[in-house]
């Protein structure tokens, strides 16, 4: 029995007599010490106590069996990222109540007046815009819970609750789980392919109907297409009956993806991130598990779903940096999906327009297969790149958008053009200080500076979310009107755009000013429907969006990715702006990308102007074969944290005593780790490097087991990390 806690192992329990066997994978209740728990039966475990010690299995649940496909696939997650198996168990049953019996659930449908009123212009001449908007979801979508009304129609429950209230919705209780919920319809026709998008996607239904385990690469340009192309597989999996899962990064602010697949497919696709509510969430999980969802798209959690019929994996952005997770279950959900996808016997597709490095090597290696869509589609032209050297321009003190890029923002809005400009860094400025006597504002329980965000009117750390109010005077010398802000934040981006160009309507997408994905989708409409002029914004604005008018994007500081330690800096500099740049020209107006940077010079900046990708990624290669370092070598952090400095630095002193010492291992540090203290816990960092030949878990699990670590220290393991704080 597998229970869904950090144990080291899975657990024996004994078969009540007047029950069968439950079968392996079957989720059951027993107790543990004082708790209830819920388990899964597991198989190849069992046995060395006493049977007269054991407990009993309490009752097995009426929820459909975790199959041997995805038991497989916790153990091994578990085994690749050092997590205890239950903790990656626990990813797949995160919602308990899904294993429970359903409940009947109250669905709203229209009723018979507010047919009227959405059909009779004189009986609905009184409707809201609003209130419009969800008669037409209900018209189109049957039956809907308040929640999932209000999610699809883009309105507040309240909304929906007061049509209730007026008589033109109606609600009854469903019996339980919708057995004719609709279904995405793959014969719909999709718009008509360009040869080149053709070529594409038969290739990648070919691996659909061959139905075994691949990788495909789908790598193009941006604004090639890729999307209508890998629709097409999708669309084949679909035809065959087969399930599939789409991971997109931050899916919250997809809301244009989801509308395109509702245009291809007819309906929208069962979705799976943080951003949906719980009730969604449980019935969301049951229909997976009972193959009524065909189709999720998801953030990296999706992976994690009890899918029955999984035909096909698709993995948008693969570059993206976000589909590590750095806390609790340290996974990358890329190659676990490839993990997935081999275990589950079936293809996968990896798209971008900036491949990470790992992937490109690995179709260089021939293990992954490619499939290139090299133009634009239509006439769009990629944009020109063009950089600004910082070096040389003059600015004027606390503005910094260097000369030319203002006298492409002119042209353009005299255009009638919009332009995005993008900076990687939210509030208004990075630090602040007393001008009398040097104070800087320090997080109390980080290794950070504290970030002034004028809008809300305080500091906050970005590392822990502390937070506190500006003080008028400096809290350190007490003089009056001597704070200064240093450096841009895109609020302050924002003022000198108001201040530099009077009658031009501005707009700022980042993620603290904006409540919810819906606020994101509705800025990203207004973008659309021309309503501002320009965009500002951090790397939310970088991905997905499609806007015809934009024509100019600006890059405001191009370095700022570059500085630290990470070994894939230049990389993801190179995929951020690239896929920024993208954004510009997409229709049929050409675009253009400036990028203001410091460091000319740096191959990577060349490589953005150059938009020779190819060679810059083979420099990159080269470097890090050069070093060891991945995809040529691999790499683990261990991380020692606790909440004092002497706990953490004795049981630093023991690992690194113990520390493996074979060859083709290397073991760095113990180091302070950047971020020296994190809410409050003083942490030091080991990076391990080994060769790619060595079983790099095999050793970090022996170095473990023979330390003792200090009870509250706390020493956590990053196969493959990606931060470095
Ligand atoms: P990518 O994902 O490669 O950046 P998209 O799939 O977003 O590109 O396509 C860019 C734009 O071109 C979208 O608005 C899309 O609807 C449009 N488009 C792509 N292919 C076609 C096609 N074959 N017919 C019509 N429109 C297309
Ligand atoms: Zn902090």
């Amino acid at each position: 029995m597998l229970l869904p806690l950090p144990l080291p192992e899975a657990l024996d329990y004994l078969i009540p007599e007047d029950a069968s066997a439950p079968e392996a994978g079957s989720f059951v209740r027993v107790t543990l010490g004082q708790r209830n728990l819920v388990g899964v039966v597991w198989d190849g475990t069992g046995g060395e106590l006493p049977l007269a010690r054991l407990k009993p299995i309490r009752e097995t649940l009426p929820a459909p069996r975790l199959r041997a496909e995805l038991r497989r696939f916790v153990e091994r997650v578990a085994a690749y990222t050092m997590a205890p198996p239950g903790s990656v168990l626990r990813m797949t049953m995160s919602v308990p109540e899904a294993l429970q019996s359903p409940r009947p659930r109250r669905l709203c449908v229209l009723s018979s007046a507010g047919l009227v009123a959405l059909a009779d212009s004189a009986a609905g001449k009184n409707l809201t815009q609003t209130r419009r908007r969800v008669l037409g979801a209900l018209r189109d979508n049957c039956a809907l819970a308040v929640a999932e009304l209000a999610r699809v129609a883009a309105c507040s429950a309240g909304v929906v609750r007061d049509l209730l209230a007026a008589g033109l919705i109606e609600e009854y209780l469903a019996p339980t789980d919708p057995a004719d919920i609709a279904l995405p319809d793959w014969r719909l026709r999709g718009p008509t392919l360009s040869p080149d998008q053709s070529a594409a996607a038969r290739r990648l239904v070919d691996t659909v109907e061959a139905g075994r385990f691949g990788v495909t690469v789908l790598d193009g340009v941006t604004g090639s297409g890729k999307t209508e192309t890998y629709f097409a597989a999708l669309a084949a999996a679909l035809a065959a009956g087969q399930q599939v899962l789409v991971l997109l990064p931050e899916i919250a602010l997809g809301a244009q993806w989801l509308e395109r697949f509702r245009q291809r497919f007819g309906i929208l696709p069962a979705q799976w991130h943080s951003d949906i509510g719980h009730a969604e969430r449980r019935d969301t999980w049951r229909a997976v598990a009972a193959g009524r969802a065909r189709v999720v798209v998801g953030a990296r959690s999706a992976l994690f779903l009890p899918f029955p019929e999984l035909g096909l994996i698709i993995v948008d952005e693969e570059h993206d940096p976000s589909y590590k997770q750095e806390d609790g279950v340290c996974y990358q959900a890329r190659d676990m999906a490839v993990l997935r996808a081999s275990l589950a016997q079936i293809p996968i597709i990896l798209v971008s327009a900036t491949p990470s490095l790992e992937t490109v090597v690995n179709v260089a290696r021939g293990r992954y297969a490619r499939v290139a869509l090299p133009r634009r589609h239509a006439s769009a032209e990629l944009p020109a790149v063009r950089l600004i050297d910082l070096r040389r321009e003059r600015i004027e003190r606390g503005h910094f958008i260097a000369p030319p890029l203002v006298a492409e923002l002119t042209q353009t809005f005299e255009a009638g053009e919009q332009a995005l400009l993008f900076l990687n860094r939210r509030g208004y400025a990075p630090l602040t200080l007393c001008r009398a006597c040097g104070h800087r504002f320090q997080c109390p329980s980080c290794t950070a500076w504290l970030v002034e965000h004028r809008f809300t009117g305080r500091l906050l750390c970005h590392h822990c979310g502390h937070a506190e109010a500006l003080p008028p005077c400096c809290p350190e010398c007490l003089t009056a009107g001597a704070l200064v802000p240093c450096g841009p934040g895109v609020e302050r981006l924002l003022e000198e755009v108001t201040r530099c160009f009077p009658g031009v309507r501005p707009a700022l997408m980042v993620s603290d000013l904006l409540p919810g994905p819906r606020a994101a989708a509705e800025l990203a409409q207004g973008m659309t429907e021309r309503r501002y002029d320009v965009l500002i914004g951090t790397q939310l604005v970088a991905k997905g969006h499609h806007f015809p008018m934009l024509t100019l994007v600006g890059v405001v500081d191009a370095d700022l990715g570059l500085a630290g330690g990470d070994l894939r800096a230049a990389e993801r500099t190179y995929q951020l702006l690239h896929q920024v740049g993208g954004r510009a020209g997409r229709a049929e107006h050409k675009g253009r990308v400036l990028i203001q940077t410091w460091m000319p010079d740096q191959p990577v900046m060349k490589a953005l102007a150059s938009g020779d990708r190819d060679r810059f990624l083979a420099a990159e290669a080269a470097a890090r074969r050069h070093s060891g370092l991945p995809p040529f070598g691999r790499l683990a952090a261990l991380i020692v944290s606790a909440a004092d400095a002497e706990t953490c630095d004795f049981t630093a002193r023991a690992l690194s005593r113990a520390a493996p010492q074979l060859p083709g291992i290397t073991v760095l540090g113990p180091a302070p780790a950047p971020l020296a203290v994190l809410r409050g816990r003083h942490r030091r960092r080991f990076l391990i490097k080994a060769g790619r030949e060595v079983r790099l878990q095999a050793v970090l699990r022996d170095w473990l087991s023979r330390v003792r670590a200090a009870s509250s220290a706390r020493i956590q393991v990053d196969i493959d990390p990606y931060g470095f704080l």
